[in-house]
């Protein structure tokens, strides 16, 4: 059974009466071509672990599955929990977990599982992309990568280089944690339903080492957060947006990390939002 065929796709919704959920982002994919960019550009290796966000009917899942030791995908909707014991049926190293992953402690489900070599997958619901990034990324999950297929827009701000328009929190965020490598540009067409943007899959390399050591990385982010949130106005304003900091500690910060304050945020390089925050700790 070629899964990711739309006539496959239509028999399964009429003999398990699936709808597609748009408030879930269910789009699925229908491009075989494209499923092998995605699972080849997560450099998936047989002693691997793959944990797949959102499987839908599980054409990504099942082709991870060849691949790597053992796969493990997260979806939310009930609805599709007996759709993926059929189609998923031959293999024995899948698990389905039916949950929010929004609201996994996914460390735990490693630890549990015992899964190394983490490589943290999937076609992203829309609506949910940057804060299943983020929830990734903050609880510093011990995954290698994340290859996941979003919207256009949000690839390109999460690639996006210092003195582009589109730089901004989300970019410094990202980048922070991981380095960014484009895998695939994916065209609208190739998904049933067909949503009404295009979308890119990226890989993001989770980083051994920072690049910046930051004393306080709830303070380093307060300041992106406050820069990039009057992006037009310059450090010496915008930056005295982070509670607890004034005037005299936004100068003088600036003046020890050797920044002119009338640079903007959208000028900064991570490395340098990293040497302000320390400076305006020194000074809290
Ligand atoms: N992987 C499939 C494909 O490529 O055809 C489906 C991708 S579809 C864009 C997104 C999937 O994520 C859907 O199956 C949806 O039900 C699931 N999903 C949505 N929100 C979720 C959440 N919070 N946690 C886990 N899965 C979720």
């Amino acid at each position: 059974m070629k899964l990711y065929e739309p006539s496959t796709i239509r028999a399964i919704r009429e003999e398990f009466g699936f709808k597609f959920s748009k408030s879930l982002g269910q789009n699925f994919l229908t491009d075989k071509n494209i499923i092998d960019k995605i699972v080849d550009g997560a450099q998936i290796g047989p002693d691997d672990t793959v944990i797949e966000i959102g499987p839908g009917i599980g054409v990504i899942t099942s082709e991870a599955a060849e691949l790597a030791k053992q796969v493990i995908a997260i979806e939310i909707d009930k609805s599709l929990i007996p759709i993926l014991a059929k189609t998923l049926e031959e293999y024995d190293n899948i698990k389905v977990v039916n949950e929010d992953v929004l609201k996994l402690d996914i460390n735990k489900l490693i630890e549990e599982e015992g899964a190394e070599g983490v490589k943290i997958m999937g076609n992203l619901p829309y609506y949910i992309t940057t804060p299943i990034i983020m929830k990734i990324l903050e609880e510093e999950v011990k995954a290698d990568s994340i290859t996941i297929m979003m919207q256009k827009e949000v690839a390109d701000r999460i690639k996006a280089l210092p003195g582009s328009k589109i730089y901004g929190a989300l970019s410094v965020a990202v980048q922070y944690y991981c380095t960014v490598e484009k895998v695939a540009d994916v065209p609208r067409s190739v998904f049933v339903p067909q949503p009404n943007v295009d979308s890119i899959v990226l890989r993001l390399n989770i980083r051994d080492e920072k690049p910046v050591e930051v004393l306080d990385r709830k303070l380093f982010f307060d300041c992106v957060k406050a820069g990039f949130g009057q992006r037009r106005k310059t450090l010496l304003n915008s930056l005295q947006g982070v509670k607890g900091v004034d005037k005299s500690i936004v100068i003088e910060s600036l003046e020890a990390a050797g920044i002119e304050a009338s640079r903007r945020a959208e000028t900064l390089t991570i490395e340098e939002f990293g040497k302000i925050s320390n400076e305006v700790y020194k000074r809290l």
